[in-house]
């Protein structure tokens, strides 16, 4: 009895000192790390997206996110959930992000320039991710607003088209200039000497605008809904037999997805459960 008392002092001793002895930057300390801020680009007064270093020791599955964020005047972090939008075999991070004007993080966030730090968790999770999903002949990634962000991670990843015959990456906006970041970002791979090869003939990018005349009008929903979608892309309507789906935006247009999916006779998956398609919330309200 004593003896056990002994040794459970012991190593609560241990593991206390070991504590002690984590630096914070290592892998092992859950704190989050400074990141050096490389870029930062505007599109409106509402978007904008960085890039900043990425620590060696950090590992994610394309699609995933990760806690990010600012250190505060009483010395805490002030983290967000954000998704990473470079791919994950890139030297840097890139994110891609609103500004809210009395947003708590991105009131600050939105005036960071080249140099300055940024704190990242340690961290990435998420469901928006080609595990969760059942092999398919046909990838759908549909988005609203910043919910483009990790699937400007996936259509840069060389296993999205390893798995899939077809990749086709919807994004709606209220304004045409809210489509800039997706149209960069595909225009981008599909142009890069090196990658874009991966993508072509593959990978096509279906942008639609609520609020301004625009190549395609109306919400993702309504486009599926009347067929025009497919009609535009010359594809069959949606069949659980070929396509898969992943879902990333507001709350209601997740949710209208979902309902639409699963009238098709799509299933969702998880990562504990691959199935048909899957879902995340671009934020939370
Ligand atoms: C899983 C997940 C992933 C996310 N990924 C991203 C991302 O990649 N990029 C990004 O910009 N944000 C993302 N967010 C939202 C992000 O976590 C913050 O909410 C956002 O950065 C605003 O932070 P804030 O502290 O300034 O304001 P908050 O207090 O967090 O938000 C204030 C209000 O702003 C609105 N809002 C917040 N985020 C958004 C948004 N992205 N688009 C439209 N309205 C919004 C909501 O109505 C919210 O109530 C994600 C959220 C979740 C849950």
């Amino acid at each position: 009895m004593q003896k056990n008392m002994e040794n459970s002092f012991a190593s609560a001793l241990a593991l206390r000192y070991n504590r002690r002895k984590i630096d914070k930057d290592s892998p092992m300390s859950n704190a989050p790390s400074e990141e050096k801020v490389l870029s930062v680009e505007h599109y409106t007064d509402r978007l904008f997206k960085f890039t900043c270093t990425r620590p060696q020791s950090f590992r994610f599955r394309s699609g995933e996110f990760i806690m990010i964020g600012l250190p505060q005047e009483n010395g805490k972090p002030l983290l967000r959930a954000y998704s990473v939008a470079s791919p994950n075999w890139a030297d840097t991070l890139e994110f891609y992000s609103i500004k809210v004007a009395d947003g708590p993080l991105t009131s600050k966030l939105q005036k960071i320039t080249e140099g300055d730090m940024v704190l990242l968790g340690k961290k990435p999770v998420g469901t928006l991710v080609l595990d969760a999903l059942k092999p398919g002949k046909r990838l759908y990634m549909f988005s609203t607003g910043t919910g483009f962000a990790p699937f400007a991670s996936l259509l840069r990843d060389p296993e999205t088209y390893e798995k899939f015959d077809e990749v086709i990456v919807t994004h709606s906006c209220r304004e045409v200039a809210e489509l800039a970041y997706s149209r960069a970002t595909v225009d981008g791979f599909l142009n890069d000497p090196e990658i874009g090869e991966l993508g072509r003939g593959k990978l096509k990018l279906y942008q639609s605008c609520t609020r301004e005349a625009f190549d395609h009008e109306g919400r993702i929903t309504e486009l599926i809904r009347s067929g025009a979608l497919f009609d535009d892309l010359g594809v069959p309507k949606l069949d659980p037999a070929t396509d898969r789906a992943m879902i990333c935006g507001s709350i209601d247009m997740t949710k209208e997805l979902k309902g639409l999916m699963e009238e098709h006779g799509l299933r969702e998956g998880a990562n504990s459960d691959p199935a048909d398609f899957v879902i995340e919330r671009a934020f939370v309200d």
